[in-house]
């Protein structure tokens, strides 16, 4: 996958893998990343990776483990991101096992529904929560730069909006006055955990990239 649109001399475009099967965050990205002079591959670009497994107890720790296993497999500089959210009346859960907080494998449905029930009897004050995401660019064997963003918001009492993925239909943010899944993209990327995130990596990557 290549982001087009850019005028830089083929030469002086860099190679860069995003450690991410996940359609949603890919699109994301790139949209944060779009105009540098990169050519964005995914992990789907390199069929044989072994998915790396996240042990971590952190966003840091995973998103760090993901950058540098991608690193590893291709030499290329690599970029992850680990994410979630974390809901204050659950003590920060479902944090870092957000993705599978229903059980292993579930659907975001799932997750949906469990986060809704655990909550079903706080009253609004106490639905606050928080997602956030730790980018992490693998520059070398042993060399990764981390970048943090974070969001708060509100959860729902039901589900609202078709849009995103995850939790944002039950994220609703007060300064959109809607969840996530009901924003338009631009206006989640504005101001959401990835998007704070990604582009500190942006800017980054814009100085390294005009090193001579
Ligand atoms: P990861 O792929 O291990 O980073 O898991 C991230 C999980 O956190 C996702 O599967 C979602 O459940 C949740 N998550 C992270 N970012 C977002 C977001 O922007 N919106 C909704 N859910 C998110």
């Amino acid at each position: 996958m290549s982001v087009p649109g850019h005028d830089a001399k083929p030469s002086r475009v860099r190679r860069l893998v995003l450690a991410t099967n996940n359609a949603h965050k890919i699109k994301e990205i790139v949209g944060i990343l779009d105009g540098l002079a990169v050519s964005i591959l995914t992990a789907a670009d390199f069929p044989d990776f072994p998915d790396p497994e996240e042990h971590g107890a952190t966003f840091e720790e995973n998103a760090r483990l993901k950058a540098l296993a991608v690193r590893a497999n291709t030499g290329l500089w690599s970029l992850a991101d680990d994410s979630g959210l974390e809901v204050d009346a659950l003590n920060g859960a479902p944090g870092v096992v957000s993705a599978r907080f229903a059980s292993p494998g579930c659907t975001f449905a799932d997750n949906n529904a469990k986060l809704l029930r655990l909550l079903a009897d706080l009253p609004d004050e106490r639905r606050a929560a928080r997602f956030r995401s730790v980018a992490a660019l693998a520059l070398g064997d042993n060399e990764v730069k981390l970048f943090t963003g974070e969001v708060r918001g509100i959860i729902t009492r039901e589900p609202r909006g078709n849009g995103g993925f995850g939790y944002d239909p039950v994220f609703f943010v007060p300064e959109l006055n809607c969840t996530f899944a009901e924003a338009a993209p631009e206006a989640k990327s504005r101001l959401s955990h990835r998007g704070q995130a990604f582009r500190q990596v942006a800017k980054q990557l814009r100085e390294l990239l005009a090193e001579p």
